[in-house]
């Protein structure tokens, strides 16, 4: 079971996107997929149209202690996706956390419960919120590693550093194995200058860190959410599906995990 957070603690640039749509891409091929909402806005819980009636037990009371981790699994519409929810009642939760003893570690020791192994899920994608509060910290503290979406667009860089300072400090303190997955490059304009600039600033900075697979600025991935399915079965054959399931490959390649009729074509 492989276990990457999405992060990014700038808001709007495609974190729950993408952990939607790498979700469905990974299923598509037969992947059983965990996603973890760790935003209280709920977005990625909504996109995969898990209604509020169905999040009466939520990642909140997992972190609390008050609920068993199989307990909050929800299954989506989507097949071999999983999700646990999360509700606005998350944004209590730093407050409410405070106090508690290795209180960074509490989604850790719930992934490694034993009651989640019988899902047998080969990959959990954590979709954070938009800040470098407690639950991000909780997520890079539980994943293996970290997948940086990044908006093709001015000052994109500049957040990212602060984003690898906190990667630093969480592999000298709490997850010494805490990697960068990679860094994809979101909403791009082809035709657009800027968007150019920051792809070529992008990879002569990061190198290989950066996919290949650049995610293109599509409005069926924004149209997706309110039909309460990922775009990948929204509109399958769009510019922005077609991308996210190039994504999906690149993603499944760097883990050595591509299927072999997929790997040559
Ligand atoms: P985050 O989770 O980082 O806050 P979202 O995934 O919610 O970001 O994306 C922010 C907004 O941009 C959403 O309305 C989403 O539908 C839209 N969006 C994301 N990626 C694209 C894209 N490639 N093209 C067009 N709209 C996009
Ligand atoms: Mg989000």
């Amino acid at each position: 079971m492989k276990i990457v957070a999405i992060a990014n603690q700038k808001g709007g640039v495609a974190k729950t996107t993408t952990a939607i749509n790498l979700a469905a891409g990974l299923a598509e091929v037969g992947r059983k997929v965990l996603v973890i909402d760790m935003d209280p806005q709920g977005n990625a819980s909504t996109g995969f149209g898990v209604g509020l009636d169905q999040r009466s037990t939520t990642i909140y009371d997992l972190l609390l202690g008050e609920a068993d981790p199989a307990s909050v699994v929800v299954k989506t519409a989507t097949e071999r996706v999983h999700i646990m929810p999360s509700t606005t009642e998350l944004s209590s939760s730093d407050i409410q956390l405070h106090n508690v003893n290795k209180r960074s570690f509490l989604l850790k020791d719930s992934l490694e419960s034993a009651s989640l192994k019988q899902f047998l899920f080969d990959y959990v994608l954590i979709d954070c919120p938009p800040s470098l509060n407690l639950l991000t910290v909780n997520a890079l503290v539980a994943a293996h590693s970290v997948l940086i979406p990044l908006q093709s667009e001015f000052f994109a860089l500049e957040g990212l550093s602060q984003l690898m300072l906190t990667i630093r400090e969480i592999r000298e303190t709490a997850n010494s194995s805490l990697r960068v997955e990679g860094v994809l490059l979101t909403m791009h304009d082809q035709r657009n200058n800027l968007s150019q600039q920051v792809e070529k600033d992008a990879r002569d900075t990061l190198g290989g860190l950066v996919y290949q697979t650049v995610i293109p600025r599509n409005v069926r991935l924004s149209e997706a959410p309110s039909y309460a399915i990922p775009a990948l079965a929204y509109d399958s054959a769009s510019k922005g599906s077609v991308a996210y399931r190039a994504f999906s490959r690149e993603f499944l390649a760097n883990n050595h995990d591509l299927p072999e009729e997929l790997a040559h074509g």
